[in-house]
């Protein structure tokens, strides 16, 4: 009908929607750049297990802060750099970052694990674990302190993606099924990926207070999970009660706000510092 159809003709016309798209453009052909420039860096949001108490390592998340722009969401440039192909260098250069700073904690006798989100893309690029493997080299961080983390549909790529992943795991390096939940997880799923860890996705992670739809899929993803001889990691802990009802679950490792937020390096080393201080007295 005519009211229909002009909301369809406001929609083309949008000059918000038509900048959107020009900027998205623009955003992509400026990324590889914005990487030689130094613009693009990497934050690390720590992770704690829960049965120790302990910070045992941090996952790698791409920041991009553009002159005039200011930070951009990494939602916006990695998924656009995803869908146009353009996340290899992206990769490239986190991994390069978070496997020097894993190896130089571990050097200076911090215990830590370095977690890598992994593009669905990057399976199916058959250099990519002989150039990972060089990586851990040059860098001489032992495979086993590196998660991969694969989203749900990023990881099933039929034959080709499972490959892969065998490959990875062959090395000692670890994997991660990210966003648990909200992808396409079908036991049959569950059962061929060989993921050490499964991350349960923020959005039931924040309901398990008050919805108990919410807690008894947290918790029964737990038991699953531990049947199967995985970890679980919960995402998006916000705040303490959270906290406190995952460690009655049995939930190995958290992440969230109420643990730390997505930090700089130089924040992230004071913290494991201070912790370590902590923990000694
Ligand atoms: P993800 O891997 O699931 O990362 C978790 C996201 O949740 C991060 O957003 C993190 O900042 C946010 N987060 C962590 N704790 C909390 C919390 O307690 N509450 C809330 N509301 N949010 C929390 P971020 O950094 O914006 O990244 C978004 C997504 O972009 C990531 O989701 C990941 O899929 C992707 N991404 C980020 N860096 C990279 C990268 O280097 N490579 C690839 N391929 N993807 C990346
Ligand atoms: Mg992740
Ligand atoms: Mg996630
Ligand atoms: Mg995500």
């Amino acid at each position: 009908d005519d009211a229909a159809h002009d909301g369809l003709k406001w929609k083309y016309h949008d000059p918000e929607t038509l900048q959107n798209a020009s900027w998205k453009l623009s955003m992509l052909s400026q990324l590889d750049e914005a990487i030689d420039r130094g613009e693009v860096w990497v934050a690390y949001q720590p992770k704690l297990e829960l049965s120790t108490r302990r910070i045992i390592g941090a996952e790698a998340l791409a920041r991009w802060t553009h002159p005039d722009k200011g930070p951009i969401a990494a939602s916006e440039f990695v998924g656009a750099a995803e869908q146009n192909n353009r996340i290899g260098k992206l990769t490239d250069f986190v991994l390069d970052q978070a496997v020097a700073a894993a190896a130089q904690l571990n050097q200076r006798g911090i215990d830590f694990e370095i977690a890598v989100n992994l593009s669905a893309r990057l399976l199916t690029d058959k250099g990519f674990t002989l150039r990972l493997s060089a990586l851990l080299a040059r860098h001489r961080l032992a495979p086993e302190r590196l998660t991969l983390e694969l989203t749900e549909t990023a990881a099933l790529t039929g034959g080709e993606g499972l490959d892969m992943i065998m490959r990875l795991r062959d090395l000692g390096i670890n994997i991660a099924i990210d966003d648990y939940g909200t992808g396409l997880s079908t036991l049959d799923y569950l059962k061929k990926i060989p993921a050490n860890e499964i991350k349960i996705d923020q959005s039931f992670v924040k309901g398990v207070v008050d919805n108990r739809s919410d807690r008894l899929m947290v918790q029964s993803t737990i038991g699953l999970a531990h049947s199967l001889g995985r970890k679980v990691v919960a995402e998006g802990v916000e705040h303490r009660e959270i906290l406190d009802l995952l460690v009655e679950m049995d939930c190995d490792i958290a992440q969230g706000f109420a643990i730390g937020r997505p930090m700089s390096l130089e924040s992230l080393t004071k913290r494991l510092a201070s912790g370590r201080k902590r923990g000694a007295a």
